[in-house]
């Protein structure tokens, strides 16, 4: 379609955005536009099986590497590259920063690039990427990981402030949307909310300046469907002057069971033992439970959701995840006897979980998701009904769409974001019982269990559409290339 396009991607070094960026670059190679992904060394090594395979097949994609600044300057644990390395995400701001020392090296190489790229696309929380793209008068392109009921929901708040005029656990209408939502101001993003956090207080102050910056911006790609959300997504898009694309669900992108395995870790299928189990069991019988690649829950918290879960009796999988804080969760669960008492009804993965592997498994008959949007929207891609469990950052919103807006997601009860670095002080928010309880209430077989899975059924049948050749997204994404395209040609004649 468009071979003298160039694209430069430049994501944040953090799976839940890397994953998504790198199959964004995958899709739009495969326009046949030049595409150029920012990465660092360890992190190459992380995804490398998955890029080596794309552009083995003959898409269009480089990786520039460029060396991580140097751990010890920057306050990280020694080889840190990835933001689920941390100890705790209290190093949150030292790791955004480390980052920032990536401009300097970009903008030795970027007079090199041939051709020269014709568009920055970056995840917005990288700011200083706006000032490499003006320097160099390519247009700024954000991508922002997450949905345009998030995107709304955030622009309504920011211009009513009403979140300034209730007590924190006061329920309110969240104004301006198409439906009625009501949240706490507790249970806000960081914009909105930073609680009793020092740390949530610094990097409120690097959100607002995002939220500044990214008025600038040439337009926002998002990882969602129009079928999904589609009257978010109609008056978001009005508010972006038509210049915002929805092109996803990324995650569909990998066609085959290896993309879908490693797609954030270099794992061989042969390792993930739970595929196996997953064989043994019956369609649509099992949980499975993972919190994402951030979450560090308290060990009273995670006890309470592993013996939920074992109270339940349905069969599932308990993904613990590595990294800080993971020895306490490891301690328990050997003292205990946990998994040797759950054998063969339950399997814990620990570490890092084929979660998009997982979730196509046809014995899954549920998610248990912190609701980071990724996750979300695999839990959609997946065709399962979803138990939410918000943690932090936007995902309150996300619960909320998969809850009352898409109706495939029953809440387990959580009541206010944990802030990072706080989360031993937060006590236990969520009981066994409540774990136990929604547990029963998702694999119901009743009137209710039923219509969510129909549900469930009908938004996987629409995001496989998606980006099918002529679906919603893969239009989208056409059309995004073409826009890039014109104002290249423009700037040129000009
Ligand atoms: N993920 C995975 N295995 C894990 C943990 C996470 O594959 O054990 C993937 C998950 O499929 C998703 C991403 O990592 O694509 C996490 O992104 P999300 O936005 O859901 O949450 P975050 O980790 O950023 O909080």
């Amino acid at each position: 379609m468009a071979s003298n396009l160039h694209f430069l991607i430049i994501p944040v070094m953090c799976p839940g955005h890397l994953i998504p960026m790198i199959e964004m670059a995958k899709l739009i190679a495969q326009q046949s536009v030049t595409v150029s992904i920012v990465v660092t060394p360890r992190n190459a090594q992380r995804y490398g099986s998955v890029l080596d395979r794309a552009i083995a097949s003959g898409l269009p994609i480089r990786l520039l590497k460029l060396q991580f600044p140097a751990s010890s300057e920057s306050g990280l644990p020694e080889e840190c590259e990835s933001m689920d390395d941390l100890p705790s995400l209290s190093l949150f701001m030292n790791f955004l920063n480390a980052s920032a020392k990536l401009q300097q090296p970009l903008e030795q190489v970027l007079g090199e690039l041939k051709p020269k790229p014709s568009c920055i696309i970056a995840d917005k929380s990288l700011t200083w990427t706006a000032d490499v793209a003006k320097k160099n008068e390519i247009p700024w392109v954000i991508f922002d990981g997450t949905s345009c009921f998030t995107q709304l929901a955030a622009d309504k708040l920011w211009l009513s402030k009403i979140h300034e005029k209730v007590a924190e656990s006061e329920p309110f209408i969240l104004p301006g949307l198409p439906d009625s939502i009501v949240m706490t101001k507790s249970q806000l993003p960081g914009l909105f909310n930073i609680g009793n956090s020092p740390k949530a207080k610094e990097m409120k102050i690097v959100k607002e300046h995002i939220r500044e910056l990214e008025v600038g911006a040439y337009g926002i790609l998002i990882n969602s469907f129009e079928e999904l959300e589609t009257r978010y997504i109609d008056e978001y898009k009005k508010q972006k002057q038509g210049k915002a694309w929805c092109i996803g669900p990324l995650s569909q992108s990998n066609k085959n069971d290896l993309d879908k395995a490693q797609r954030g870790s270099n794992a061989s299928l042969n390792e993930h033992g739970c595929m196996k189990w997953l064989d043994s069991q019956h369609p649509g019988s099992v949980i499975y439970a993972c919190l994402g690649s951030l979450t560090h829950q308290s060990t009273p918290q995670f006890i309470e959701l592993a013996l939920g879960l074992e109270d339940s009796g349905f069969p599932f999988i308990l993904v613990v995840k590595g990294g800080g804080g993971a020895e306490k969760i490891e301690k328990w669960l050997a003292e205990d006897g946990f998994e040797e008492r759950v054998k063969g009804r339950g399997i814990l993965v620990h570490g890092w979980a084929p979660q998009v592997l997982i979730l196509s498994h046809p014995a899954v008959g549920a998610f248990l998701t912190h609701c980071g949007w990724n996750s979300t929207i695999e839990g959609f891609c997946a065709g399962v009904p979803m138990i939410t469990w918000p943690q932090f950052a936007e995902q309150f919103f996300n619960e909320r769409l998969a809850v009352q807006v898409v109706g495939t997601g029953v809440a387990v009860g959580a009541k206010t974001v944990v802030h990072v670095g706080l989360e031993d002080t937060f006590g236990i928010q969520v009981k066994r019982e409540d774990v136990c309880k929604v547990a029963k209430i998702i694999m119901d077989k009743g009137r209710e269990g039923e219509e969510r899975r129909r549900k469930a059924k009908y938004f996987k049948e629409m995001a496989e559409k998606a980006i099918e050749e002529g679906g919603s997204s893969q239009l989208n994404l056409k059309l995004f290339i073409e826009d890039i395209m014109l104002h290249t040609n423009k700037g040129l004649a000009g």
